[in-house]
């Protein structure tokens, strides 16, 4: 579980669209509102649709004006101790507002809520609910209980819940893009890692519920689906009836099948599971991007023993070396943790040299943040001092930095097939867009009478670190 930084992005870029938004519904409809908010990654921001589309069903509109709110939630992440301390600071913006709205109800869900359980209502007075990822079906009941005034908890983990029956509602959708939970919850055990305790056991939606999902989306003018799961690779699903099995590069066909219109993306990999068959996959269709987020955590063998990621540094470049000979121009992601527990200048020298040798296109790098509960924390002293863990972190973000800009000038003079996201950030006379390696590209309207979710072919005609500009040929 990964990538912390993409929550707000999204956010930002699809309030340009709105084509999907259910604040775009008449609110009158509604007898009361919620606002919602999503922190941490985006298996987070795909639940956060989910609950919308469970309190629709109650009779909730959705609003983005907390003023107007009846119901504020927080759908949290647990991952660093930071990203806890952000939904706590949050909570207390919001004392004001229910100072003067008493029956306001407010609520924390999500990994932090898990977490932390009934203990996060002594902790935050303003607290009224506490769910965890796998209840929020029971979410109306526990709102019914909070009107009278009384703290309402579930946090119950589930071998089973995959919330296939309920069709998520886009929150904040530009209308082109969406994720499609294919599986939930991890059975990995990374040591520094708090998801198998706040999302439990792993398990993998019916194939059919999956299908339904992305041709529903397909249908209404979305041209990207991104498959989400802790750990996709492992994606296993088995029809009781006919005892028929799928596997992740199985589905991921069935969806590329659905039109050739429609790109299929998928996040997040794992090295020591990810097979030449889904690499084959990707490589036969065209609409299956050409793009693989595949976390490494540390370029040390020793250090990733200690985290437990179950393969070596051998293993992951081989995997790498294998990726780029099945699928040439495929573009590779990462996450690296800096300073783990007992880590050397040699270990971080290893972690270096990995991303040298990947050439990874962009990576999210943080410092090592104990988590209580994890194994890391129960076994390791957390030993690395602050300021070498920000050395290395900056020394990483430095290598990073240069992979990315010099992997963005190798595309200079290359035309990419562009999926049309919306108006670039800078000017509503620009474009933006992505190319299959998930590279965002910014080039100009002119008189060209295009539209979101339109593709064009972009020439790229020059750079920055982090986007290409070109022009439509
Ligand atoms: S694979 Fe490891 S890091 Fe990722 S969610 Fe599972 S336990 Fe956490």
């Amino acid at each position: 579980m990964e990538t912390l930084e993409l929550q707000s992005k999204v956010h930002d870029e699809a309030r340009q669209g709105e084509a999907y938004s259910p604040f775009a519904i008449d609110p009158n409809n509604y007898k009361k509102h919620f606002y919602i908010e999503s922190y941490g990654c985006a298996m987070n921001f795909n639940d956060s649709e989910i609950v919308a589309s469970i309190l629709n069903k109650e009779g909730f509109g959705a609003t983005r004006n907390v003023e107007e709110a009846d119901l504020i939630f927080l759908n949290t992440c647990s991952v660093r101790e930071k990203a806890e301390q952000t939904v706590r600071k949050r909570l207390t913006e919001f004392k004001k507002i229910k100072v003067s709205k008493p029956g306001m109800l407010v609520g924390v869900l999500g990994c932090m809520a898990e977490r932390l359980k009934a203990k996060l209502l002594e902790e935050e007075k303003l607290v009224d609910i506490v769910v965890g990822p796998d209840a929020y079906r029971s979410l109306p009941n526990l709102i019914e209980e909070a009107e009278t005034g009384q703290k309402a908890v579930n946090v119950l983990l589930s071998r089973e819940e995959t919330y296939a029956d309920i069709s998520p509602i886009r929150l904040d959708s530009n209308g082109v893009t969406a994720f499609v939970s294919i599986m939930r919850g991890c059975n990995n055990m990374c040591s520094f890692c708090v998801v198998p305790f706040t999302r439990g056991r792993e398990r993998s939606r019916d194939v059919n519920s999956i299908i339904t999902e992305a041709t529903n989306m397909y249908e209404r003018g979305f041209k990207e689906v991104t498959l989400l799961g802790q750990n996709v690779d492992s994606y296993y699903w088995v029809n009781e009836q006919t005892n028929e099995a799928v596997t992740f590069a199985m589905l991921l066909e069935k969806v590329a099948l659905i039109s050739p219109e429609l790109r299929v993306r998928f996040s997040t990999s794992h090295p020591k599971d990810i097979t030449d068959e889904v690499l084959y996959t990707i490589a036969k269709y065209e609409n299956i991007c050409n793009y693989i987020h595949l976390p490494v955590q540390s370029g040390s063998t020793r250090i990733l023993q200690l985290m437990n990621r179950t393969y070596t540094r051998e293993w992951y470049l081989a995997k790498v070396n294998r990726i780029k000979e099945i699928i040439p121009d495929c573009a590779i992601s990462a996450d690296i943790i800096a300073g783990f527990c007992t880590e050397t200048e040699e270990d971080h020298q290893d972690t270096l040299s990995v991303m040298e040798h990947s050439q990874y296109d962009f990576s999210y790098m943080f410092f090592y943040s104990e988590r209580s509960g994890t194994l890391a924390a129960k076994r390791y002293e957390d030993d690395v001092p602050l300021d070498i863990k920000k050395r290395r972190l900056a020394e990483i973000v430095a290598m990073q930095n240069k992979l990315s800009a010099k992997s963005n000038q190798k595309d200079l003079g290359k035309t990419f097939k562009v999926l049309i996201e919306g108006n670039s950030k800078k000017s509503d006379e620009q474009w933006m867009g992505r190319s299959s390696q998930n590279k965002v590209i910014v080039f100009d309207k002119k008189n060209h009478s295009l539209k979101k979710g339109d593709y064009v072919h972009v020439k790229v005609n020059s750079c920055t670190q982090a986007t290409l500009l070109g022009e439509i040929v």
